[in-house]
């Protein structure tokens, strides 16, 4: 079964122009570099959902996702790789008329898309409009949005094991927050874990967090939704800036999507001294970067 990753995830200590003098150190945990499709946390999030699919003897998956969805191409990609026929619910009709080239993947992966109206979407999760979905496409094994489920926490405790216990603080971009919970599951109670929402109004994570993370565990964890730059999916000038600066002096690629506006959000919450001084940070790639296609030329990378 463990086949996707071809490079181990690392740390690399970032440069200290970067932080200096606000913290003791921040580093980047490389879980970009897991693989080029299935990267970063999605193959965590995906890999129990996929060995249950093999245990039950699936033929196929169903997923959902938006037209720039990392986790819809990367379940495309992984499911090629294990054989399964695959299913993407897209969510909008209009996505058929332009499709973006992170749905154009999916389809090179064979994956067999449907697009559906934003109110069809919006019943993802109810039981019916599942069986009636199950039914349709011969009862394939359904993952939800963003690999969301039990099995994708339990996938993402392992990114906690490439986290050593020198780190006080720990920063990631969340959309579900699946990752977020299953890292923060997994570490001391006592690491601070911080999330960074790319959505307007992301503060509703706050709350989903609450079911997901151990009571014990909540006090210190928390997700900051400042640095949407006008909403999932879109960017400004700023943004981009940041990137090209970002790849300039620590020779890290960021994505457009995520991890490009944690960024943001640690830069600004270092001159804000919301650390410590003696904090040391561990912020984690999430990966995504196959997201930046539609705006290629305007990065250094
Ligand atoms: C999907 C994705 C996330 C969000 O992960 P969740 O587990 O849904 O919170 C974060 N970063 C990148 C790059 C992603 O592709």
């Amino acid at each position: 079964m463990d086949t996707i990753p071809n490079r181990e995830p690392f740390i690399q200590p970032l440069n200290a122009d970067w932080y200096r003098p606000y913290v003791a150190s921040l580093d980047m945990l490389r879980l970009d570099v897991v693989h080029p499709v299935v990267s970063g946390n999605k193959w965590y999030k995906l890999k129990h959902n996929l060995q249950h699919a093999i245990d039950e003897e699936y033929k196929a998956i169903l997923t959902f996702g938006g037209a720039y969805s990392n986790h819809l191409v990367a379940a495309a990609a992984a499911a090629k790789q294990y054989g399964f026929k695959s299913i993407g619910i897209v969510r909008g009709i209009y996505a058929q008329d332009s499709m973006t080239s992170t749905l154009q993947e999916c389809a090179g992966y064979g994956m067999e898309l449907q697009f559906v109206s934003r109110e069809e979407y919006a019943m993802k999760e109810e039981g019916n409009y599942l069986l009636q979905l199950s039914r349709r496409f011969d009862t394939p094994y359904i993952i939800p949005e963003g690999g969301a489920n039990e099995y994708g926490r339990i996938g993402c405790e392992e990114i906690a094991s490439f986290i050593d216990d020198k780190y006080t603080h720990i920063c990631l971009s969340v959309g579900t927050g699946t990752s977020f919970c299953g890292v923060a599951n997994a570490l001391p109670g006592e690491v601070e874990v911080y999330g960074y929402a790319p959505m307007k109004g992301g503060d509703y994570l706050n709350e989903i967090i609450d079911v997901y993370i151990e009571s014990d565990r909540r006090a210190n964890k928390h997700i900051y939704s400042d640095w949407h730059f006008g909403g999932f999916g879109k960017y400004t000038d700023e943004l981009i800036g940041l990137m090209n600066e970002f790849y300039r002096t620590n020779a890290i690629p960021l994505d457009m999507v995520y991890t490009s506006k944690m960024m943001a959000g640690i830069q600004q919450q270092l001159q804000q001294q919301v650390f410590p001084t003696d904090a040391r940070i561990l912020c984690i790639h999430t990966g995504g970067l196959q997201g930046n296609a539609s705006i290629q030329q305007s990065l250094i990378y």
